[in-house]
């Protein structure tokens, strides 16, 4: 039932000859209660209990496999589903200072702060397929291949089990999503916007704290741009010319910097929105001062920011982390053209779960909790 929405929910009860109100009090099990069978819906009678196991319907609750503990508090979670495939979902107390989904930066309000936990908003990164097809040359996903898309109710699952087991909901707890994790969302486009969808008016997470990132599927862009629901958009940019991007993301050569800016000038902003862009630093590779430039001439007159990303080393990665002063400065000359300019603080970097890390490692040197 995890990725039925309210029509076909009513549908499936229609042909079971129940009442249509049946239909809300699964939507509300599943969706809000997050119960992990029929089993625990106690709103149903024994009989439509044993008829939904009957007909083979069955919650799709995901399980969580694995849950690996940062330092810093994030938690990387590896999710497996009944066909035995798995991803990775992030859980960031506080996020990152990159995905500022209600429009202002993370750490800037703390006034509502509880007192009973360190965190007054938490991010969930969210993965759309097993793997990922786009082999960007330095992110550990592309190490995988792309093994298949995940469905919605996979996409939502992974929400559910995180925010379950947090003991958090939507909306009383703030919660941002970024569907950031493994996988090209824009390549599972028809499941991404169904998850979405169920997101909004099911699990209670407002469109307007939810960001998608894509690598730059030209033609996704534009649809999405049309969606009367969506995330906020970013794209992730990592370099300043099309040799570059090129080398760096094989894709660019299918859409070039050309197409890819021609979309993100024509995509439809509602009030107060702009675009991010993501750009990954590689030392000596694209954080010149002349790169910079670059950008900010290729995002002149834009709604736009960048949000900086320092490589997250991992093995296999032939690329390496440039310093400190060499971000601070890129971040300046984009500062300087007037371009917004921010630099995302890693996040669980000693578990793997950073941006560019989510490769399903197991083998690493803490121990998984449970
Ligand atoms: N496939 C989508 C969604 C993933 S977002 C996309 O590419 O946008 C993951 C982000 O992490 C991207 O912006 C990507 O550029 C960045 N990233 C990938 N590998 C990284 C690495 N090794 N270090 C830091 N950031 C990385």
């Amino acid at each position: 039932m995890l990725g039925l929405n309210r029509p076909e929910l009513s549908q499936l009860m229609e042909e079971m000859g129940e009442a249509p109100f049946r239909a809300q009090q699964l939507l509300d099990a599943v969706y809000r209660q997050k119960v992990e069978s029929v089993d625990q819906i106690s709103t149903l009678s024994q009989e439509l209990r044993a008829k939904l196991a009957e007909k083979n319907v069955s919650v799709g609750f995901p399980r969580i496999d694995k849950r690996f503990v940062s330092q810093d508090g994030t938690v990387r979670y590896l999710i497996e589903f009944s066909d035995g495939q798995s991803v990775e979902t992030v859980w960031m107390p506080e996020g990152d200072g990159g995905e500022s989904g209600d429009g202002t930066e993370a750490g800037e309000s703390s006034a509502m702060r509880s007192t009973a936990r360190q965190w007054d908003r938490a991010t969930i990164c969210i993965s759309s397929q097993v793997g990922c097809a786009v082999d960007c040359q330095f992110c550990l996903t592309a190490l995988l291949g792309v093994k298949r898309n995940l469905t919605a109710g996979e996409i939502v699952g992974q929400v559910c089990a995180v925010l379950k087991d947090q003991k958090v909901s939507p909306p009383q707890d703030r919660i941002n999503l970024v569907f950031m994790g493994m996988g090209e969302p824009f390549l599972n486009y028809d499941n991404f916007i169904k998850a979405v969808r169920l997101l909004v008016e099911e699990v209670g997470v407002a469109e307007s704290r939810m960001t998608v990132s894509t690598a730059g599927i030209v033609p996704r862009i534009h649809d999405f741009g049309q969606e009367p629901v969506r995330p906020k958009l970013a794209i992730s940019l990592n370099a300043s010319n099309d040799r570059q991007r090129t080398e760096l993301m094989p894709l660019n050569r299918k859409w070039n910097l050309e197409k890819l800016m021609a979309a993100a000038r024509e995509f439809p902003l509602r009030n107060r929105e702009r675009i991010t862009f993501e750009y990954v630093l590689l030392h000596g590779v694209n954080d010149s001062s002349d790169n910079a430039r670059e950008v900010a001439e290729l995002l002149r007159g834009m709604r736009a920011k960048v949000n900086l990303i320092a490589l997250n080393p991992g093995p296999g990665i032939r690329f390496s982390t440039p310093e400190e002063e060499r971000v601070a400065a890129f971040q300046q000359t984009l500062i300087k053209a007037g371009i917004p300019a921010f630099v995302r603080r890693p996040r669980g970097r000693d578990i793997y779960a950073a941006c560019g890390q989510l490769k399903r490692t197991v083998e690493i040197a803490s121990a998984p909790v449970s």
